[in-house]
């Protein structure tokens, strides 16, 4: 017996916690930019897993170094070492100009590794009180779904009903330097911040701001941790979103593409003085930085540069933009996005995207709507210009033509 879309919605329905509300789209196959159902329709994907499908949905490299690793070693625990582990942080820290890497799995746990780590270097190299670090956050942040992590958020569905909440976190406003200033006491130790929020909409902070935000930081002796999670690997047009801003953090949190959308893999990013406070026994992860991991995370980053995806990103990123923003409708608010992160936010009368998302599903393009009326487009990095007006001609008529 073959089960159809109803089933297999179904089944979700009646065994599975119901924490996500997805499109009733049932994906069985992924090549590039597109994705087809169970039904055999075609889709081009428009939010690539969140951008942890940069590279693409199943890149035959990717695939080959997985494939490979995963019939020669694929765990061993950090108790042992294996022959992937140093050329990843090699290839790695050469990439991104860092001096040490530390592997996670999730990006959730990339951050809480940032957190413990510059917590004990607020301790025992800056010399805050035991006890008494601090971090500075960003409302409207999103930073992953561990509960230190929403102690920190200022959204109601992330935090409500999950506390008590961990203490030693200040939010201010994001894009506004001049609070992060005043923010900081004697107890500061890190800010902890996105180049672009992606999960609040696509919120692209005042020119000029980290580099302040950098000044600040160093002015304080304040860690900087950038989380590019999902701004990092050309998402923005650039490897890493910083060089937008012509800054350097002191802590840069990856993970998503890191792992090519075949694995889970993320990688904190630091100088010898921060990751340096982490002695054997004090932090760790059975799978972080096994072989198969490695591997991947290894392939995900050649063909990440090796096949010119930063700068594609950088290019038609431009052109999509551009495409999206001469869309004359009475429905559109603003149209922002940097590289292949775009986002089409609506009037608040309009009153919420999904309908919109609906409709773009109708026509073949599978996009996300986020925060009630704002749509982001990040397609994988290997969109072509041909597949950029495949989609516009799509796109177009949902905002123009329909009184939705
Ligand atoms: C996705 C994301 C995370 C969390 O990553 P997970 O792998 O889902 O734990 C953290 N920060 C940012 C900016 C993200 O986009």
């Amino acid at each position: 017996m073959t089960l159809d879309t109803h089933d297999f919605i179904a089944i979700e329905s009646r065994l599975g916690a119901h924490n996500y509300k997805p499109l009733d789209v049932v994906l069985t196959r992924g090549e590039g930019v597109w994705v087809y159902d169970i039904e055999g329709n075609r889709y081009l994907d428009c939010l690539a897993a969140y951008s942890a499908v940069n590279q693409g949905h199943c890149h035959p490299k990717i695939l080959a170094a997985m494939v490979e690793q995963a019939g020669k070693l694929t765990l061993t625990s950090r108790a042992f070492r294996n022959d992937q582990l140093a050329l990843l942080y090699e290839e790695l820290a050469a990439l991104t100009n860092s001096h040490k890497v530390l592997p996670m799995n999730s990006g959730a746990e990339a951050v809480e590794t940032a957190i413990k780590a510059v917590r004990k270097w607020g301790y025992e190299v800056k010399g805050v009180p035991d006890g008494q670090a601090e971090i500075i956050v960003c409302a409207d942040n999103f930073h992953g779904r561990t509960l230190g992590i929403i102690s920190f958020s200022t959204d109601p569905d992330a935090r409500g009903g999950f506390g008590p909440f961990a203490p030693g976190f200040r939010i201010i406003p994001f894009g506004d330097a001049e609070a992060l200033e005043a923010a900081i006491t004697p107890n500061t130790v890190g800010f902890l911040v996105e180049p672009i929020q992606g999960e609040a909409g696509v919120n692209i902070p005042p020119s000029g701001y980290f580099k302040r935000v950098r000044e600040i930081c160093t002015a304080h002796n304040v860690t900087l941790i950038l989380d590019e999670i999902q701004t990092g690997l050309g998402r923005t047009g650039k490897l890493l979103a910083e060089e937008h801003e012509g800054i350097v953090a002191d802590v840069t949190l990856i993970g998503k593409a890191l792992g090519g959308g075949f694995y889970p893999v993320s990688a904190v990013l630091s100088n010898t003085e921060v990751l340096g406070t982490l002695k054997p026994g004090q932090h760790g992860s059975t799978f972080g930085g096994n072989p198969l991991a490695c591997a991947v995370a290894r392939a995900a980053l050649k063909v990440l540069v090796e096949e010119g995806m930063v700068e594609n990103s950088a290019r038609l990123g431009a052109y999509f933009l551009e495409r999206l923003k001469a869309m004359r409708s009475n429905l559109i608010r603003d149209v922002r996005g940097r590289g292949l992160m775009l986002a089409v936010e609506l009037h608040p009368e309009v009153g919420g995207a999904r309908p919109f998302v609906e409709a773009l599903r109708g026509k073949g393009i599978l996009a996300k709507d986020t925060h009630d009326h704002t749509i982001r487009f990040a397609p994988p990095l290997v969109i072509t210009r041909e597949e950029i007006d495949w989609a516009m001609e799509r796109i177009e008529p949902v905002f123009t033509a329909s009184a939705a």
